[in-house]
């Protein structure tokens, strides 16, 4: 069989249940954004890791290093996000053809260190080592919440608002320039510029946290369309999603408009959006809401409602009606 064939998923479901006996009480490990572990008598410890490697998650031509080194942090520090934990450090290791440019290097560390810098998270340690070609980073980030308080991909409950943080697709959307070659405007620099920078929600992420009322959590790296598969698997509810109050940007908009692009397509779907994902107490969603739009300079939005049944399944909707849901994507939901 190959892994094709049963994807990643299917691979780490082959091997998790054995190492679920040896986690000591109070540890979480394999299955949310990060495994937790007992810090002291106040706090948790929250650790993630994620791989980047040149050609399947970046094009070299496309991202300067600058950018790079910054990326491989945030994609970390937004799992520390979506537990509502506080960063406190990170290790590095990376594996470079010998042939690298070292002033490339330097660059690379130059925005790892300015996204360091921005939240007083220091390298701690790491590897370095020779790749026989591609460019490979490792990056594991460590964080701290208080005792009880890590919001966790299991916490969904019946009738929790679906929020979402930011707009969705901006990521996927800059891809899709890169790839295009399209020559940039004002709007579609935007979406390039998030793609390659993007900003963990580190702030809202605490900020959303201390909230009882915040039930589940977490990120949003593969699209909303599979990651709210995930809090609905772990907290077997279903869920309703709306499709016209999916968030979107009006650089996306305008850049879809422009060169016709499904934008809604791009919002569920494409990826690495590095937003926050959430479910609030229905009781509680609208002052929450109300307090991150006064906080933050994007906003929370609601996009559905999580329901008892069907487990495991999001029923999308548009101006009420369902809308089936195809295999193959998303086209089905034009008008
Ligand atoms: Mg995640």
């Amino acid at each position: 069989m190959q892994l094709s064939e049963i994807g990643e998923f299917g691979f780490i479901d082959r091997f998790s249940g054995k190492f679920s006996g040896l986690l000591q009480p109070a540890v979480h490990g394999i299955g949310d954004d990060c495994a937790i572990m007992p810090l002291d008598d106040q706090f948790e410890q929250v650790v993630t890791t994620d791989l980047l490697i040149e050609d399947i998650h970046f094009l070299k031509a496309a991202i300067s290093p600058f950018d790079l080194g910054y990326k491989a942090l945030a994609v970390n520090l937004s799992d520390i996000a979506a537990m509502g934990a506080q960063p406190t450090g990170s290790f590095l290791s990376i594996a470079l053809p010998s042939d690298v440019d070292v002033e490339y290097m330097d660059e690379v560390m130059n925005g790892y260190h300015q996204l360091s810098e921005k939240y007083k998270v220091p390298l701690l340690g790491g590897d370095t080592t020779k790749s026989p070609g591609k460019i490979i980073i490792n990056v594991c980030v460590t964080g701290k919440v208080k005792k009880g308080e890590a919001k966790l991909r299991s916490s969904a409950q019946n009738g929790d608002a679906i929020c979402v943080t930011g707009f969705l697709g901006d990521s996927g959307a800059g891809l899709k320039v890169l790839l295009d070659g399209l020559t940039p405007d004002t709007n579609s620099k935007k979406l390039v510029s998030w793609h390659n920078k993007p900003e963990p929600a580190v702030d809202e992420g605490l900020w959303l946290g201390k909230y009882s009322g915040v039930h589940a959590m977490m990120d949003l790296s593969d699209g909303i369309a599979s990651d709210l598969g995930h809090i609905l698997q772990k907290s077997d509810k279903g869920a309703i999603i709306h499709l016209e109050k999916i968030p979107i940007s009006p650089e996306l908009q305008q850049t879809a408009s422009d060169n016709q692009w499904d934008a809604l397509k791009l919002a569920l779907t494409g990826g690495e959006d590095y937003r926050l994902l959430l479910t609030i107490d229905s009781e509680k969603v609208n002052p929450i809401k109300e307090a991150y739009n006064k906080t933050f300079s994007h906003p929370l939005s609601i996009v559905g409602t999580i329901t008892n049944k069907p487990s495991g399944e999001i029923q999308w909707k548009k101006s009420g009606k369902l809308v089936p849901l195809h295999k193959g994507g998303f086209n089905h939901f034009s008008p």
